[in-house]
């Protein structure tokens, strides 16, 4: 079917749409209603319907394919591959099930789960799913304040961790990060499930609070336990955004809206169906590791590939091996896992036989040029920039190579997924932009199957963020795009990162751009400082792949002059080792501004390398390259 036509149709009637597309799961009551919307911007999809994550994912494959595999958990850290197939999931998952219930783990209940990308992730989710308890990741990488925030927002009845997890081979315990985040909290978990993977064999254990999961897991051996069926709005996980721009938000997400969503993109937009495999390099604690790491994989009955470990060991070549010995279709990454193969020797994308895959998607950050280039040329594969958030749970954004397979255009995340009814609109007036003007992008409610329901213990929070910025009942994407002609939409940057340079206002993303056509850069983050004159002017701060500082900076600084004009012209360039990032690896562009103008960097909570800020500090007191 052609995309346009299968988009309209999702747009004029969703409610004929989204019946339909919910016959790709499995319901143990069918739904009563396809869309209630009497509580505006809150909705129910498939209001009345009963169903289970858990089920979908696991317990219906096991006739068709019980013998085939469900995941693979690959560790270059620790060395191990773990291939399970359907039924041996859904025994791991069965016996984790009666686990939580002797944990007095029941519907409704959270449970924080803090692991690297190991197999009992996996397994905790969909034990939680099964039962009907509410699960949350948090991000193994997260520090025990983190964790503790996320504790007494959720209230959790159990938390599950590992004794450690593991980077660049270094080990890292995880049970002190715990038990210090357990005595942070207000609201602590009565109990502690530890997996220990034998890397901290001295792991501490709290007396009456924690519990060995080898030694309750033999307890449970063999155990079954029947699926709770959970009515179709009810909560099924909390997730919390990466806090690139503030305090996270406990993005909460439905069970049969969800379901039948990843089900709609599995086939669609990442091509991918029942037998086939899927490798995305996610980490289970962000969005994308549970959309396509866990449930849209399984849902369809699809292989899904876990990987836990750098992209460049034992070689940059790793993730090229995965993909050829598991004749990965789709391949799911973001562009800071390609920045980082960037600086290696582009050979490592030659070594492996990749016959069998066809697209590579990636998401998460702006996909510059010279970096979707690089992986065209290199893999010789379609790169599909994919734009979506942690609370949309897929992609808003995409091309759909599945169903129509539309032109890329560099630059662009390209078209709305079905559902999505999309809009740039002017950020003073709420009037929509023209073709080729910059706007904001919202999404008209009610948001597609899939998205948020809410923001987990707080309606207001929800309203607040993300629709009280227009007259119009709009859900506020807070990034900047344009449209173009043929409907393809350009992410211009978050509409907090616009500076404002003697009353001319510009996007950083685009002078990030400028700046990394120069041969010499890796990565660039500009911020607006500012000045007494101009209100604002633009500073760079750089990273190089080769060559001199000062040349790379002045190359740069021509380069922003030539393609966007004087106007945008860096006052100051940094060359500097490393960027202040966060977890998920965006840029951290709050603290670089506060750094250079200043003042205290405020809250560092989600900052993955502290030593890079120190960098930023050395580069200031140091003075620029060039400029200044
Ligand atoms: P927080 O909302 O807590 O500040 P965050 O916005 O970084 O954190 P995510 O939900 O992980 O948390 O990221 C979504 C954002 O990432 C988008 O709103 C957009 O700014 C950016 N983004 C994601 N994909 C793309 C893409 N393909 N192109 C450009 N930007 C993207
Ligand atoms: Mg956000």
């Amino acid at each position: 079917m052609r995309y346009e036509a299968f988009h309209q149709r999702s747009i004029d009637d969703p409610e004929g749409f989204w019946a339909e597309q919910a016959r790709a799961i499995d319901w143990h009551t069918p739904p009563q209603k396809i869309l209630d919307y009497r509580d505006p911007p809150f909705r129910r999809w498939f209001s009345g319907g009963t169903t289970n994550l858990c089920h979908n994912a696991v317990d219906r494959h096991l006739d068709a394919r019980g013998e085939q595999l469900a995941l693979v958990a690959i560790s270059s850290e620790t060395g191990v591959t773990r291939e399970i197939s359907y039924r041996e999931l859904f025994d791991e998952v069965n016996v984790f099930a009666s686990m939580l219930k002797s944990l007095d783990v029941g519907r409704g209940d959270r449970v924080v789960i803090y692991m690297p990308n190991m197999a009992e992730a996996v397994f905790a989710m969909l034990a939680c799913a099964r039962i009907g308890a509410v699960h949350s990741v948090v991000f193994g990488g997260f520090a025990s304040h983190n964790l503790a925030l996320r504790i007494d927002d959720a209230r959790p009845k159990l938390l599950i961790c590992a004794d450690a997890g593991m980077r660049g081979g270094k080990v890292i315990a995880y049970k002190p990060l715990v038990d210090a985040a357990c005595t942070e909290a207000q609201h602590p978990p009565p109990h502690v499930l530890m997996v220990s993977r034998g890397l901290d064999p001295d792991a501490s254990r709290v007396e009456g609070r924690d519990v060995d999961y080898d030694a309750l897991r033999a307890a449970h051996a063999g155990a079954r336990v029947e699926v709770e069926w959970l009515e179709s709005n009810e909560p099924s996980y909390l997730l919390y955004t990466s806090g690139t721009t503030g305090k996270p938000k406990g993005v909460q997400r439905d069970v049969g809206g969800y379901a039948v969503a990843l089900a709609l993109s599995m086939w669609s937009i990442y091509d991918v169906r029942a037998g086939q495999v899927m490798f995305s390099t996610s980490d289970v604690g962000w969005a994308v590791g549970h959309s396509y790491n866990v449930y849209g994989p399984l849902i369809v009955g699809a292989t899904s590939i876990l990987y836990e470990g750098l992209p460049t060991n034992p070689d940059p070549g790793v993730w090229w091996s995965i993909c050829e010995k598991y004749g990965v279709r789709t391949m799911f990454s973001s562009p800071t896992g390609i920045r980082v193969l960037k600086k290696q020797d582009a050979a490592w994308l030659k070594k492996h036989d990749l016959s069998q895959l066809q697209w590579l998607f990636l998401a998460g950050e702006p996909l510059d040029e010279p970096t979707a280039h690089w992986i065209t040329d290199g893999i010789g594969k379609t790169i599909i920039d994919n734009y979506w958030q942690t609370e949309t749970g897929w992609p808003v954004l995409s091309l759909m190579p599945g169903l129509d397979m539309k032109p890329v255009k560099f630059g662009s995340p390209g078209l709305p997924a079905p559902g999505y009814r999309l809009r740039v609109i002017d950020d003073v007036s709420g009037a929509d932009v023209g073709a080729g003007e910059k706007g904001v992008l919202v999404i008209e409610p009610p948001l597609p199957p899939g998205c948020l329901t809410t923001v987990w213990g707080d309606d207001a929070r929800f309203m607040q963020s993300y629709f009280s910025h227009f007259k119009e009942l709009l859900y506020s994407s807070l990034d900047w795009a344009i449209r173009d002609e043929d409907g393809y939409t350009f992410i211009l940057g978050r509409t907090d990162d616009v500076i404002n340079v003697a009353g001319h206002r510009l996007g950083t993303r685009e002078i990030e751009e400028s700046c990394s056509t120069h041969p010499s850069v890796a990565e660039a983050a500009v911020i607006g400082v500012h000045d007494a004159l101009k209100g604002q002017v633009p500073v760079v701060f750089a990273t190089l792949r080769e060559g001199d500082a000062a040349a790379a900076a002045e190359g740069m600084r021509a380069r922003v002059v030539e393609q966007l004009g004087a106007v945008a012209r860096p006052a100051r360039v940094y060359v500097v080792g490393a960027l202040p990032k966060t977890r998920s690896g965006k840029l951290l562009r709050r603290s670089l501004q506060a750094l250079a103008e200043q003042r205290d960097p405020g809250d560092l909570s989600t900052l993955d390398d502290p030593g890079a800020l120190d960098e930023v500090r050395r580069a200031l007191e140091r003075g620029a390259d060039s400029g200044g």
